[in-house]
């Protein structure tokens, strides 16, 4: 098996991991840079628990990004794209479906093309879920000094809810280069309201030990 694939499964079970409680049955994600050109990334429908390589599609970068070229899209014709930009799809068997990326595959996409991001989790730990944003978080989260414990030296990067697939990758793009413009660097932990946790490393190790932290720390905020 290819090495970074490997890796990459071994992320996913320890995200994936019930004890843990990042996710539930399908939910989340991984992916990572395969190339230059092209990344891996489970495919719709499969388990982060249960994932095997063949759980994995491999996509081009190029023509993910480009769907956010596109106007106002279905979900459907998000899929459509996304299916187009497979690399090699899978031959199924016919009892099978034929494996597609999953719809947030464009914010991964955008996150491994951030410097020094090999690669990306997204997860839905419900103490994330539950952020509000209210501005006495982020107060409260300053006054215990939370914000600089990542020990990455930047604060995680809020986004507010969208809905998931386009619309939430367009809110992502504006949100990474409001921090940029603010900071000068890039998150490695972003929270998106109401939903879950992104978490950006240059090794599958970083983004499981950076999901752990986020989760400490946020889990610390609601006490
Ligand atoms: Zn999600």
């Amino acid at each position: 098996m290819d090495g970074i694939l490997a890796q990459l499964v071994i992320l996913s079970h320890h995200l994936g991991d019930p004890s843990r409680d990042y996710v539930k049955l399908s939910q989340g994600n991984v992916s990572a840079r395969a190339d230059e050109k092209s990344f891996w990334v489970k495919a719709s429908g499969t388990e982060l628990r249960t994932a095997g390589p063949e759980s994995f599609v491999r996509v081009d970068f190029g023509r993910v990004m480009s769907i956010l070229d596109e106007g106002d899209l279905s979900e459907e014709e998000v899929r459509q794209h996304l299916a187009d930009a497979t690399l090699d799809p899978q031959p199924a068997p016919a009892s099978s479906p034929v494996l597609t990326p999953s719809i947030e595959t464009i914010a991964h996409a955008i996150c491994l093309e951030l410097e020094g991001v090999d690669f990306v989790g997204h997860t839905h730990p419900p103490v994330v879920n539950v952020l509000t944003f209210s501005s006495g978080f982020l107060t409260v989260a300053e006054e215990l000094g939370l914000l600089n414990e990542n020990g990455t030296g930047g604060p995680p990067l809020f986004v507010p809810h969208a809905d998931p697939g386009l619309p939430l990758a367009r809110l992502l793009i504006i949100h990474l280069n409001s921090y940029q413009d603010e900071y000068t660097r890039q998150p490695e932990i972003i929270l998106l309201q109401n939903h879950g946790l992104i978490v950006t490393g240059s090794t599958a190790e970083d983004v499981e030990n950076l999901t752990a932290q986020a989760v400490k720390m946020v889990s610390i905020l609601h006490l």
